[in-house]
């Protein structure tokens, strides 16, 4: 076993550069009826004196024995007073001033270094949970730390028995099975089947179970106890041959110590002795093969095949952690030799990585949400097309606005037709609306173009990251540039609204049909409605109805009234038209605010609709040319003017001898990061030699 050590040991040092413990050594499982010997065998593996053995049943419930490889206690020391010098290396078991040390699970925090005060809390512990000679499956968990120990788990389980005794129940047959079978079918675990030469190998129940769940015996060696203790005339030679039962790892006959060498404390190092003495003397042609010296270096042999089987699979994961840990460093660039190189072309690289998000040829596209130029696009189409469209024409504008605004055009004298200057007022009016959604979208654009300055530092130039001031300075002077061309750029789409207010153009091609058409109709309803006014007139007073007409229609109707209005009067009052009826409802009619909802004659309500219809379609073509040249605007003094001039205002902002020591100074972060990764990179390759070395040179 000792041949082990190193290599485990320093297989560990790769573990803890991987940060995983991909070989995972077998457990080792002894199996064999009662007495026959397993204690012993796996006393005589660790080389220490622990486990309770005698005859009858003395091991009543499975013992999970952790071996724990540690350094020799001098180096401990050393480390402890070097207050880990070495970094990896430190210390983990301070305080403790023992060679070899045991512990248990169930009591935590209490340190064996008296071997044989261990094998007494194991049998105490035995005892606490089964009554007299009964088993339990509870396993008790010792820890065994030493130098001389590979790191390894054993399990010690109660030997087969057929018949109960004392308070044994009547299937513990069965239940000592259950407990074995449970042990040996997880595998990972070598199954190490104990038979006493003094009984026929035939009987074994251990290598009948072992075969259940190894039927290929690959993980099966079976160990032939008791050589010394054979009937005179008999040996155990054709059984060792393997000539009674094959079994495919080996067959190792081995001579522990009696119960009278127990009970003279006979050492462990004298029974190895004698054990050699007793093989080539009665086995000298097998001498070489049994023993337990040549037990445990079988047993190392089938541990570092093992871990040769592991060790591809490890090689492969340092190379791979290499790989990543390369390209990590490389990520962090290398430090900086010379500074305006490194600064022109961070600066360069941000620019085109800017340009390139506007432009949709960045390489770092998103998915999750639209960004740069996709997203302007959609400011552009989506949010201010959809702002523009849904504005109402007419919106804002009551019928009595109308009314009043063609009233206030006519100024003191009354109009036959309606006045172009109500139209120009009102459709000024609404033309005035498209203004703010237009500067609304100038600033959802700057935004999106601010916040293509974080996508680039974030996930383009990675550069940046490294130096916090440059990527300080960059922001600033982006920032900087776009803020300088959001008053220009919303001036301009001011202009863009003053120019469409500044001339009404009445001859626009789509407006002019429009405008002849609302033109003769209001014409020719004018000469219909005086006309039908007249003798609706006559109709309506000769029914009763009387007209408060509108001071428009006065002169044609011939009437003194100011307005009219066809409010139904009384029927009693019936006769000529009173010119403002009677005197208090003239008053009335003349003094009272203009009621809201009041009925519009059809006169004004035809005024109305003209002016309705005229506004509306001068609205639509109006609107539609903003649609159109507010992102044209956008693009041109903002999105490409900063496309175009980033490069050269960062440069010209940046570029300066006495900046560059100082803009280039490097995160304490990344400077740190790189030290630990480089140092990882160099762990890492120590690793691989480690695992190539133990590939090359250790004969298997
Ligand atoms: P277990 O019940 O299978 O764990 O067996 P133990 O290891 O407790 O041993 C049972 C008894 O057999 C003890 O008294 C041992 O001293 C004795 N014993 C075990 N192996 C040998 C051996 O190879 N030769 C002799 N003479 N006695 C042995
Ligand atoms: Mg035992």
């Amino acid at each position: 076993m000792e041949t082990l050590i190193p290599i485990i040991n320093r297989l560990q040092e790769v573990f803890l550069t991987v940060g995983a413990e991909i070989i995972q050594l077998p457990q080792i499982v002894v199996v064999g009826s009662q007495s026959s010997g397993k204690s012993s065998v796996l006393e005589s593996l660790v080389g220490r004196d622990f486990l309770p053995r005698g005859s009858g049943i003395v091991t009543r419930r499975p013992l999970v024995l952790q071996l724990v490889n540690v350094p020799p206690l001098e180096e401990r020391r050393k480390q402890d007073n070097g207050n880990g010098a070495k970094h990896n290396s430190q210390n983990n078991y301070p305080g403790i001033k023992a060679e070899e040390w045991g512990t248990f699970l169930h009591c935590k925090n209490q340190i064996f270094t008296d071997f044989s005060e261990i094998q007494k809390e194991i049998e105490e512990e035995t005892d606490r949970s089964t009554n007299h000679k009964g088993i339990s499956s509870e396993p008790i968990y010792l820890k065994i730390y030493s130098p001389n120990v590979v790191s390894l788990t054993l399990v010690d389980l109660p030997g087969i028995t057929k018949v109960p005794v004392g308070d044994q129940p009547e299937d513990i047959e069965t239940q000592v099975q259950d407990m074995i079978l449970s042990y040996i079918s997880n595998p990972n675990s070598l199954i190490l089947c104990v038979s006493p030469a003094n009984s026929d190998l035939a009987t074994s129940d251990a290598l009948k179970l072992a075969r259940e769940v190894d039927p290929d015996g690959r993980r099966t060696l079976l160990v032939v106890s008791k050589l010394d203790l054979m009937d005179a005339g008999t040996d155990a030679l054709e059984v060792l041959l393997g000539r009674i039962i094959p079994v495919r790892l080996g067959i190792i006959g081995v001579v522990n110590r009696s119960q009278h060498d127990l009970n003279t404390q006979k050492s462990l190092a004298d029974s190895c002795k004698d054990e050699q003495v007793f093989l080539q003397r009665y086995y000298p042609s097998l001498a070489s093969r049994c023993g337990s010296r040549y037990l445990a270096r079988t047993l190392s042999r089938l541990l570092m095949h093992h871990i040769r089987d592991c060790l591809p699979e490890l090689k492969t994961r340092v190379t791979v952690l290499s790989a990543q840990y390369q390209s990590r460093l490389n990520s962090y660039g290398q430090p900086v030799e010379d500074h305006s190189a490194t600064l022109l072309q961070i600066v360069t690289k941000f620019a085109s990585d800017y340009c390139n998000t506007i432009e949709g040829t960045a390489r770092h596209i998103q998915t999750s949400e639209l960004c740069g130029g996709a997203r302007i696009c959609y400011i552009f189409h989506e949010t201010f097309g959809r702002t523009l469209q849904s504005i109402d024409p007419l919106g804002g504008l009551t019928e009595l606005d109308i009314l009043t605004a063609i009233r206030n055009a006519t100024g003191p004298r009354p109009a036959l037709f309606v006045p172009e200057v109500s139209f120009e007022l009102l459709v000024k009016k609404q033309i005035k609306r498209l203004e703010e959604p237009s500067l609304r979208c100038v600033e959802l654009v700057h935004e999106e173009l601010q916040r293509i300055i974080q996508h680039c530092s974030a996930y383009s130039t990675q550069e940046l990251l490294r130096f916090p001031k440059l990527h300080d300075s960059i922001v600033e002077v982006v920032t900087s540039l776009l803020r300088k061309r959001l008053p220009v750029t919303n001036e301009m789409v001011h202009h863009l609204v003053a120019i469409e207010l500044a001339y009404i153009n009445t001859k626009h091609p789509d407006f002019t049909d429009a405008a002849q058409v609302s033109a003769s109709v209001n014409s020719q309803q004018v000469l219909k409605l005086s006309l039908s006014l007249r003798i609706s007139l006559s109709l309506q007073i000769q029914t009763g109805l009387v007209f408060v007409l509108s001071s428009l229609s006065q002169a044609e109707a011939g009437d003194g009234g100011k307005r009219w209005k066809n409010e139904k009067m009384p029927s009693e009052d019936k006769g000529p038209v009173p010119g403002f009826g009677s005197p208090t409802k003239a008053i009335n009619l003349l003094d009272t605010a203009m009621p809201v909802s009041r009925k519009l004659s059809t006169r004004e309500q035809r005024d109305c609709e003209v002016i309705q219809r005229l506004i509306k379609c001068y609205f639509l073509i109006v609107r539609k040319s903003i649609q159109d040249s507010v992102p044209k605007t956008v693009m041109h003094f903002l999105v490409n003017f900063v496309k175009e001039h980033l490069q050269s205002e960062l440069v010209g902002q940046l570029y300066k001898q006495p900046l560059l020591q100082e803009l280039l100074i490097e995160s304490q972060e990344t400077a740190q990061q790189r030290t630990e990764v480089a140092q990882m990179l160099e762990a890492l390759k120590k690793a691989s030699n480690i695992i190539s070395e133990i590939r090359e040179t250790h004969l298997w």
